[in-house]
């Protein structure tokens, strides 16, 4: 077999995913957390030739970069929610302003605009020099029903439930060759563990899960600004979730704009201690499952 075919092979049998906006709620740029990185919500994920992209914060300019070496680009994007940390990039996402690419994008429309209304919405007048009519890619809209299954491909599904966030978000379990990888970010723990996010995460290699805080952070207890209601929750929950779904490892996701690199590390290995197989995302974070 030629250089050429294994190379064909070895991408049919790819399933990975790579973090380019690891950050909730704003980008925060700065000293503190050139390691971490602070880029909002943005992941990758590639099962064999299908590019699947989950939500489009500012991490996603860097992953449309990226992608324009492999134009014409062919993705589907699937938006948690449509809060700013999770839609801001995409008027700078390079293959939806070039003329050639086709993204899929998937979506609540839980709230009063659609998807497609929200996405024009935060590049109308005066607060953008575009209109999302002005992007050259061309692109198709599709609402996401709570408790879908999506097969965007032979042997690659992507599973949608509801999640606990104010103005309401997905969580997403996608499944390529026998495995599955998970994502809900954006969710504030219950007093009982979340039954959407045990079926999303059960037996999942890769469980992504909104870890905004320390137990310390969420209840306010060091502050006396207790974070309860925000929509978001803690590394704790998180670890707590992983065991009880099976799940074979945990990524720390959405930190908190407050936390620094050195509170990043010390969420990670206080979680450490509670599920082994944790580790905090950062930006360029890889993993081949
Ligand atoms: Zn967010
Ligand atoms: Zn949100």
């Amino acid at each position: 077999m030629g250089g050429g075919a294994l190379r064909v092979r070895r991408r049919a049998l790819m399933f990975q995913v790579r973090f380019w906006g690891v950050r909730g709620s704003i980008p925060t740029p700065g000293e503190s957390t050139v390691e971490v990185g602070g880029n909002t919500a943005c992941v990758e994920v590639r099962c064999g030739e299908e590019i699947i992209i989950l939500d489009g914060g500012t991490g996603l300019r860097g992953l449309g970069e990226k992608l324009m070496a492999e134009a014409p680009v062919r993705a589907s994007m699937f938006f948690s929610h449509v809060h700013w940390d999770h839609i801001q990039g995409f008027p700078f996402f390079l293959p939806a302003l070039a003329p050639g690419n086709h993204i899929e994008l998937y979506g609540g429309s839980n709230v009063t605009t659609t998807l497609a209304e929200t996405l024009a919405g935060q590049m109308n007048f005066p607060n953008f020099p575009l209109t999302l009519e002005q992007m050259a890619a061309s692109m198709e809209f599709h609402e996401c029903v709570d408790g879908q299954v999506i097969e965007i491909a032979d042997d690659v599904t992507v599973q949608a439930l509801s999640l606990n966030h104010p103005n309401g978000c997905y969580g997403y379990r996608v499944e390529h060759r026998g495995k599955a990888m998970c994502y809900c970010t954006d969710t504030e723990q219950l007093e009982e563990p979340d039954a959407n996010v045990l079926q999303l995460a059960k037996g999942a290699e890769l469980f992504i899960y909104d870890s905004q805080y320390t137990p310390e952070e969420y209840t306010g207890e060091k502050s006396g600004l207790p974070r309860v209601g925000w929509g978001h929750s803690t590394f704790e929950q998180g670890a707590r979730l992983a065991k009880l779904a099976g799940a074979k490892r945990l990524v720390l996701f959405h930190h908190d704009p407050a936390q620094g690199d050195a509170q990043v590390r010390d969420k990670e290995a206080r979680c450490r201690k509670l599920f082994p197989k944790t580790d905090a995302a950062r930006e360029g974070l890889c993993y081949e499952l």
